[in-house]
């Protein structure tokens, strides 16, 4: 009685709220509200064969992908963009281990997890890295792992070169400032192994594409693409 007593009451002077809409949390309820769980806009597309999955289509034409994934849509001024604005600028990181832990978990549920042997998320700079503390990436990757009990790793790729903010650039620009910013730093894990890259959002698409390109020059089998959120074009 007593550990649940003390949560009570440690939750009446600093009360959790849900990282998507604020609200407090009830008893049972982990960093996002049941409400909330349940009304998030997901995407689906494991469920779809790839010809009618619009984000495999996306990549159609430019690097072969496995599996083209998302679990969220991204809607503005919504739940969705209040989940990546605290993790990226709050550096709540338990929204990427969270959202990677259910999604993961879907996906093993779904019979994915045997076509991957490694999660690599998108690196960032060394330089930005110093600067923010984390990559919000890799809580989603660690939280895919968990859920879909394949190992990840931090450092398979690396960014090589600091780039501009995407945030203002077309889909052209925003290609040419990542397209030679990547490079495997340890070709040994990789080499013949079934990598599911990660991200948190997807726009263009033009970073993933950029890292799964080089992901197979260096003799990968293949590349699989999974994000939090996605944006439509
Ligand atoms: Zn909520």
């Amino acid at each position: 009685m007593l550990p649940a007593l003390f949560a009570d009451f440690v939750s009446l002077i600093f009360p959790r709220t849900c990282l998507a809409c604020i609200e407090p949390l009830g008893r049972g309820e982990d960093h996002i509200c049941t409400a909330c769980r349940a009304q998030l806009p997901y995407t689906d597309y494991h469920k779809l064969p790839e010809k009618d999955n619009p984000l495999a289509r996306r990549f159609w034409g430019k690097v072969p992908v496995r599996h083209a994934l998302s679990y969220l849509r991204f809607l503005r001024h919504g739940r969705v963009q209040h989940l990546l604005h605290e993790l990226k600028y709050q550096g709540q990181q338990d929204v990427g281990r969270v959202l990677g832990r259910w999604y993961g978990t879907e996906l093993a549920t779904a019979g994915l997890a045997p076509d991957f042997d490694l999660i690599v998320p998108v690196p960032l700079h060394r330089r930005k890295l110093a600067k923010r503390g984390f990559n919000q990436s890799d809580s989603f990757a660690e939280g895919l792992s968990l859920g879909l009990e394949v190992p990840w790793s931090a450092h398979a790729l690396r960014r090589t070169e600091h780039t501009d903010s995407q945030t203002r650039k077309n889909r052209t620009e925003r290609w040419l400032n990542v397209a030679t910013v990547f490079e495997v730093a340890k070709p040994a894990a990789i080499i013949g192994q079934r990598v599911l890259l990660v991200d948190d959002v997807l726009t263009t698409g033009a970073t993933l594409e950029a890292c799964a390109a080089v992901l197979l020059a260096a003799g990968c089998r293949e590349v699989s693409i999974a994000t939090i959120a996605c944006a439509d074009r």
